[in-house]
């Protein structure tokens, strides 16, 4: 036997590392069982981690102590906050980083974590008896004992690459698929589907005429994404942004017989919301151009990666459609791009703990779920990893409703919605956006963590002290009120209706920022920018919370409301054409099975309901 532990994870990518820390952080007796210690952390695809509700995601798990964000932070080497222009609510903290350095930072912050320990080697069976998990039999013949198992394989089961007509069984380019896992699963009854996505080729960027290119440098003030850290390490580069051509379109027109995705090869749906080259010239043919950014895949690597270009074409015609935009008119390439079909499980057959409900003691976690996204595949390695240990050491389940965090809205929707094709985050999906913001994470599970055990001594002191601070700020901000007129005095744009507003007030209105209060006021001049953003966001959206109460308690309670069956939906402006799609195939019955439909989210739920009413 190679071993007796509470909780083994297989797998070391993104779902596997924050699964592993967070049961070992428990104080779980816990092993990471990777086919390669050198493999622990890598990015298989894009090499960024954040953005647009994935930057959320990122920041709930680093309030629950979890190692995503740092390792980021370290590896970071271009920050932007994405949605800069928008409300709070909707920014995305975003860092480019170093694939190297990222990996190097998630295999030292593995080493470190007390109670875990990594074994080399292939799961290749799960050993159940009488509906529980008892253990992992490797490929080696060993076997591993054990309480719990967290099965974090990723694209890896039954993985088959496709580059034009070649088919190469493989998990990811250059590692082996897992083949008796998904026997393992489909024994135990478990229904498994296929998925695809893809991925860009990578460009030598010594081939690039970067002269030619448009700059794109990152903040000048970067946010990190932990907020233990407050400043890159690593050197900060720009990105470029080129555009394709209507020659490059014309040229995968050209091609498309052979393409897999278009031949029949590929059977399984891809990510709706990051489609490959061939699928955006197919859907958007109006469209004569797609914006493409070059992101440098690290400091002292020559490799590119042309975000927005996954490819399945052969190589010889990704190169000519590369040759075919400005810039790029000699590029070579170091890898091709390529689609991967993989098995996934249907989460349906999840409790929102993300263990199975056929086998107890098995828990899914990551894209074997049906999910996209290395931060999606890291918050349900997180909420797997307490879980597992949980279970391990006789404790409570941990969940998360869906007014608590993103990791409840995305639990909640994969075990209750399924997935038909690759489930990515967005802040749309949340009904209760203005209150789960990246700027609140720690304020909203930072104390939840604490009580759960999984949050170190260094954190839980950086946060009360950041408390301490937004509490101090707060009051000082409440303890002056001023009149519109007194207000206007001061250059502060206010409304002349007589009221005297405190600052914390006047700080919701648009046209009023807390750079203005404290040019006004000396005594707020101390506070420190990370805090005058929080107290920034709390204002400008206490006045929308009880708004946000007010539509959720509506869809709840309006969930019997009949939708009739020749409802127009074409006359709900706002709806998406994917939604408007759906909820045409499907004909819903009510707003609750409306509800129901994978993608629905809570705003068109709502525009939905108000023109239900508004023919009634
Ligand atoms: P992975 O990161 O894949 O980790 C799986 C781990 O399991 C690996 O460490 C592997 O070694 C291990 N493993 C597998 N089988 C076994 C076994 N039998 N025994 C022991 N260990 C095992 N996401 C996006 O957001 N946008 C994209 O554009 C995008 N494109 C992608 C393109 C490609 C080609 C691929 C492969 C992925 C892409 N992704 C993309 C997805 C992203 O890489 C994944 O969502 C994310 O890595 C999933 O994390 P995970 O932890 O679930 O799995």
């Amino acid at each position: 036997m190679a071993g007796m532990f509470d909780v083994v994870v297989i797998g070391g990518g993104h779902a596997g590392c924050e699964a592993a820390a967070a049961a070992a952080r428990l104080g779980a007796h816990t092993a990471l069982l990777t086919q390669s210690a050198r493999t622990i952390g890598v990015m298989s695809c894009n090499p960024a981690i954040g953005g647009i509700g994935k930057g959320h995601l990122v920041r709930e798990i680093d309030a629950l102590d979890g190692v995503m964000a740092r390792c980021a932070d370290v590896a970071g080497i271009q920050f932007r906050v994405l949605n800069q222009s928008k409300g709070p609510a909707v920014r995305g903290p975003r860092a480019q980083t170093d694939r190297k350095l990222y990996a190097r930072a998630m295999q030292a912050a593995i080493g470190a974590q007390e109670n875990l320990s990594v074994i080399t080697s292939t799961a290749n069976r799960l050993l159940i008896s009488q509906g529980r998990i008892t253990g992992v039999a490797l490929e080696s013949g060993e076997t591993i004992s054990c309480g719990a198992v967290i099965l974090t394989t990723g694209t890896f089961l039954n993985g088959m690459v496709h580059i034009g007509g070649q088919r190469i069984p493989a998990g990811r380019f250059g590692s082996a698929p897992a083949i008796g896992l998904s026997d393992s699963l489909l024994a135990q009854g478990f229904a498994l589907a296929r998925l695809k996505t893809g991925t860009p080729a990578r460009l030598d960027g010594r081939t690039i005429n970067w002269a030619a290119l448009e700059n794109q440098p990152g903040d000048a003030a970067p946010e990190m994404l932990s907020t233990l850290n407050a400043a890159p390490t690593a050197p900060q580069i720009d990105c470029h942004v080129v555009r394709t051509t209507t020659a490059g379109h014309q040229l995968i027109r050209d091609n498309l017989r052979d393409s897999p995705l278009h031949t029949g090869a590929i059977t399984g749906a891809g990510p709706r919301y990051c489609p490959s080259i061939e699928d955006k010239v197919v859907r958007f043919g109006e469209r004569d151009s797609h914006q493409v950014f070059l992101e440098p895949e690290g400091l002292d690597d020559p490799s590119i990666y042309p975000n927005g270009l996954s490819i399945s074409l052969a190589e010889p015609v990704q190169r000519a459609f590369l040759r075919t935009i400005e810039g790029l008119e000699n590029v070579e390439l170091l890898r091709p791009g390529y689609a991967i079909e993989y098995d996934y499980v249907d989460p349906r057959q999840l409790e929102a703990t993300l263990e199975t409900q056929a086998v107890r003691g098995l828990f899914l976690a990551g894209q074997i779920n049906g999910t996209t996204g290395y931060e999606e595949a890291a918050g349900q390695g997180i909420v797997a990893g307490l879980n597992a240990a949980a279970l391990a050491g006789g404790a409570a389940p941990v969940t998360f409703e869906r007014s608590e965090a993103y990791l409840g809205v995305m639990i909640d929707d994969l075990v209750t919605r399924g997935v038909s094709e690759p489930y990515r985050m967005f802040t749309s999906r949340a009904e209760f956006r203005l209150s789960l913001r990246a700027d609140n994470a720690d304020r909203r599970l930072t104390a939840r963590g604490r009580a759960l055990g999984c949050v170190g001594a260094a954190r839980a002191a950086a946060f009360d002290d950041k408390l301490a601070r937004i509490d101090s700020g707060r009051r000082a901000l409440e303890a002056i009120s001023l009149s519109p007129n007194e207000a206007g005095k001061l250059g502060l744009a206010v409304n002349g209706d007589g009221v005297r507003r405190c600052l914390f007030q006047l700080l919701s209105r648009p046209d009023v920022s807390f750079a203005a209060l404290a040019g006004a006021f000396p005594q707020l001049r101390g506070i420190a920018p990370e805090v005058a953003g929080a107290l920034e966001a709390d204002a400008q959206y206490d006045v929308y919370l009880p708004r946000q109460l007010k539509d959720t308690q509506s869809l709840a309670r309006d969930k019997a409301v009949k939708l009739p069956r020749d409802f127009d939906y074409g006359r709900v402006a706002s709806l998406s054409t994917e939604l408007r799609t759906k909820l045409r195939a499907r004909r819903p019955d009510s707003l609750g099975s409306a509800a129901d439909i994978e993608g629905m989210t809570p705003a068109a739920l709502l525009a939905v309901l108000a023109e239900v009413r508004v023919r009634r």
